[in-house]
């Protein structure tokens, strides 16, 4: 996107900032989406009325979204309180429906950033549309596939583009539903600051009791604004039942949240050093979740062989296996005497674990 020019989003002025949008995961019938609109709106801490329409589901069977027929709906809680309406899109069909129906402002999910297909086909519905688009990120830490996306919406001529950060998926013991990786934002931001960015604590924390953490930090690191998921019954939500929050507790949220402007003294900005030790803090997380899958294979192995009376220690299968690590290492710039110790030191904890299978029983 080097060359081409993403104009300044209208609907996001430097004087609405933090802008909020907020409403249900899914759209769930007439009355809910009514009620947390009305209620959203007595807090009067929100701008623009979220709603899913059609669900992107890990697996097929669960609630998939009640599909157009509740664009309607969306557009009479528009009517009732006022607010801008944004809707899930992922396809051609989603993109025709909303304009029919009158949706203010679309968003693009993050399993359809991934799918440059995908985001092409919709890219192509929006082609001489003057519409504001949003573009969450991709769900893995891959900051050219989300510019990828940017570009394809720019080129049919989309003006009004904006981005939601929500953070990205990744394997192991969960604090966060989608870890964020702030630095990937804030490159994103860096390299296009006439994109408004706006962050998803909902869909990061996967969680109620850390939401407002991430929001502040959101505020904290001068982001644009913040999209939140809100529900009239959260515990009997169809869909993202755990991160949702009643419009109450979310007037109550932002309420709290301090924004940079408010703060006296300083501004609790994140630097270049926390941004390295943020990367390193993913990478040791990452390292402990490898070992940690790693030693129960190890403990798969320690039951395999003690069923066939096997010894615990093969000396040449370990052999052959440093001499492979110690090359790779090379290749990587790191010495022989540090793969040597980290692996003596992984293979240790596996022969010890190993034996205490083999005592057992
Ligand atoms: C959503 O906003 O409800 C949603 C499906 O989010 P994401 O695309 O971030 O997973
Ligand atoms: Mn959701």
């Amino acid at each position: 996107m080097a060359e081409t020019k993403v104009r300044q989003a209208t609907w996001l002025t430097k004087e609405k900032r933090p802008i909020v949008i907020a409403g249900p995961c899914s759209v769930e019938t007439e009355e809910q989406v009514l009620e947390t609109a009305k209620r959203l709106k007595v807090t009067g801490k929100s701008d623009i009325l979220r709603g899913g329409i059609w669900k992107p589901r890990t697996r097929p069977g669960s609630f998939e979204g009640v599909g157009a027929k509740g664009l309607p709906w969306m557009i009479r809680a528009k009517e009732e309180t006022g607010f801008p309406t944004t809707v899930e899109v992922a396809k051609a069909k989603h993109v025709e429906l909303c304009l029919e129906f009158g949706i203010d402002i679309l968003w693009i999910g993050a399993r359809t950033t991934v799918n440059p297909f995908a985001v092409q086909e919709i890219a192509d519905a929006l082609r001489g549309v003057d519409i504001p688009v949003l573009i969450k990120n991709p769900i893995n830490p891959d900051l050219a596939l989300w510019k990828g996306a940017f570009e394809r919406l720019d080129a049919v001529g989309i003006k009004e583009l904006g981005a939601i950060h929500r953070g990205f998926s990744y394997s192991g013991e969960k604090y966060y539903r989608n870890r964020p990786q702030w630095q990937i934002p804030i490159k994103f931001m860096q390299e296009f600051p006439e994109i408004p960015m706006i962050v998803d604590p909902s869909h990061i924390c996967g969680r109620r009791d850390i939401l407002q953490d991430v929001g502040q930090k959101a505020m904290d690191l001068d982001f644009d604004g913040l999209m939140i998921e809100s529900h009239i019954d959260p515990d009997n939500a169809w869909s993202d039942a755990k991160q949702q929050i009643t419009p109450e507790v979310f007037g109550a949220m932002v309420t709290e949240m301090v924004l940079r402007e408010d703060y006296e003294g300083e501004i609790p900005i994140q630097t270049p050093l926390e941004n390295f030790r943020e990367e390193i803090k993913n990478i040791d997380d990452d390292i402990i979740d490898l070992l940690s899958n790693r030693m129960k294979i190890v403990n798969d192995i320690g039951k395999y062989k003690k069923e066939k009376n096997m010894t615990i220690y093969q000396n040449k299968t370990w052999t052959k296996k440093i001499q492979r690590y110690l090359k790779i290492g090379e290749r990587n710039g790191l010495s022989d005497e540090f793969i040597q110790k980290l692996f003596a030191a992984i293979h240790d904890e596996s022969i010890n674990q190993q034996n205490s299978i083999f005592k057992k029983g």
